[in-house]
């Protein structure tokens, strides 16, 4: 058997050998999820409720070893490992509320004799393969609506989350999902690739534009629904009416927040001329202030880079950014191992001939370029393939809505960054992704409509 090696990034310490899937045994998953899941989609929704709520008390209970192991294999620093499994308390709240109200029959036709009626059938068996910067909450915002609109559920998290994924798996297993329902599967790249060549009614991915196209081509004969949470470039805009230091304080949160490792991650920033060199001030003073170093201490903001390979990435992208003139104003390096670690990055005078600008950087970095006014700005966050957050601060909410309905992304910020809720749609536009999780919209996304002619006898 295959045994798949658990690293910690922050001292490149082996953590475990966990027995991975072939394809052999993933086909097997596959049917028994298909044998298991109308019996599943039969049980009162009411009991899967139930079973929510016990999965919740179970986080709740195990937290600290949850964060604890979130901590050791991601290399997150352990009060944002806490963050994320405080932040997915709410989510869970939301599917249970909102889960029976939105999947129910709707009426929408009466005339006494001709009755026309929507109603809501679970996809049937579907697959999810997941990224590791925020397991507990890409991974939960599919399998819970996907668990409680009657589905089966065959989950595949990052090789790099793969113990945080099994947490996930036991304790919705204890908590009385049958196994066959939802199986866990565990691998790199080429399990997740023999996942999706299954036979699946869907397929809900969270990972790099690049899997994701690869993806889309290997299920495209199939034709399962698909849905990709992809990656982005996300930009902001500061107008030289805002409140500068909120701003500053704000963005380089945003930017350095599980250590630049987030889709929503702010990754680049337009200023007003005006305001520009007060920003930069308060936005370099800020990222100093953050203490980088052991995930597992309290006090650590930036923790480790994930992924190996991402630090040539980074670099990459600051020497590219210093070879075409622009001027680092901190961090900027590799640091020494063991563990993968990088500094925290501030350019400026930065432009879009520099990857820096155009492309993902997913870590500690980010460009802040100077410009003239609104509509340089909005052509400036415009000018990407990506669209999933984009965002504007300013005292003027009409200008701040004005400007943001004419950016290309999925979801805008005034006055705030790297938000999520689980009332409102997370949908990536263009290179960004394909379809959406949360709000009602991410509960019926795991259903299929009917549509009923009901004409009186
Ligand atoms: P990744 O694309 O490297 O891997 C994602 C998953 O795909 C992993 O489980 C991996 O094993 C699997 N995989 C790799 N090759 C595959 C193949 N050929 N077929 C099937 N599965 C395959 O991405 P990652 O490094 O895990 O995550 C980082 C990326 O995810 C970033 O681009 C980030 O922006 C994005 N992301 C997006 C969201 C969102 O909500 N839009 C959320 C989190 C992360």
């Amino acid at each position: 058997m295959n045994l798949l090696p658990i690293f910690n990034p922050a001292t490149g310490e082996r953590l475990a050998e966990v027995p991975a899937d072939d394809a052999d045994s993933i086909a097997a998953k596959a049917a028994a999820a298909r044998a298991a899941q109308p019996a599943w989609a039969a049980v009162p929704l009411a009991d899967k409720l139930a079973l929510m709520r016990r999965f919740r008390a179970a986080v709740v209970a195990e937290r600290e070893t949850l964060a604890r192991t979130l901590s050791l294999e991601v290399g997150k620093p352990i009060t944002q490992a806490r963050n994320e499994l405080n932040g997915l308390l709410p989510r869970i709240d939301f599917f249970v509320e909102k889960t029976a109200s939105t999947i129910a029959d709707e009426d929408v036709f009466d005339d006494g004799a001709m009755r026309e009626r929507i109603g809501h059938v679970p996809l049937g068996v579907v697959g999810n393969v997941s990224a590791w910067n925020y397991p507990w909450f890409v991974s939960c915002n599919v399998i819970l609506p996907a668990l409680l609109t009657g589905n089966a559920v065959l989950y595949k998290p990052s090789e790099y989350a793969t113990l945080t994924g099994q947490h996930i798996v036991r304790l919705l297993h204890a908590a009385g999902v049958p196994a066959d329902v939802l199986a866990g599967v565990v691998g790199a790249g080429a399990v997740g690739a023999a996942l999706v060549e299954q036979q699946l009614d869907g397929v809900f991915f969270t990972g790099s534009n690049a899997t994701g196209v690869k993806i889309a081509q290997a299920v495209a004969a199939r034709l399962p629904k698909l849905q990709l949470e992809l990656g982005g470039k996300d930009p902001f805009y500061v107008r030289p009416d805002a409140d500068i230091q909120a701003a500053a304080e704000g963005l380089a949160d945003g930017a350095m927040y599980n250590t630049g490792q987030a889709c929503s991650s702010v990754e680049r920033i337009y200023v007003h001329e005006r305001v520009h060199d007060a920003f930069v001030e308060h936005f370099v003073a800020t990222v100093r202030g953050m203490k980088l170093g052991d995930p597992l201490d309290d006090a650590t903001y930036i923790g480790a880079i994930t992924r190996a390979p991402q630090l040539a990435v980074l670099q990459a992208q600051v020497d590219d950014a210093r070879a075409r003139g622009a001027a680092l104003r901190c961090g900027g390096r590799v640091l020494p191992g063991p563990g993968n670690w990088f500094e925290p990055t501030v350019f400026t005078e930065v432009n879009h001939t520099m990857t820096l600008m155009r492309d993902e950087s997913f870590g500690p970095i980010v460009g802040i370029q100077k410009v003239r006014g609104d509509d340089e700005a909005v052509a400036l966050m415009n000018d990407t393939r990506y669209g999933l957050t984009a965002g504007v601060y300013t005292r003027d909410e009409t200008a701040a809505r004005a400007l943001l309905a004419r950016v290309n992304a999925g979801t805008a910020y005034w006055n705030c960054c790297d938000r999520v809720s689980p009332r409102l749609p997370w949908a990536g536009w263009g290179d960004s992704g394909v379809g959406l999780t949360l709000s009602t919209h991410g509960i019926l996304t795991f259903t299929r409509p009917k549509a009923w002619h009901l004409r009186r006898a």
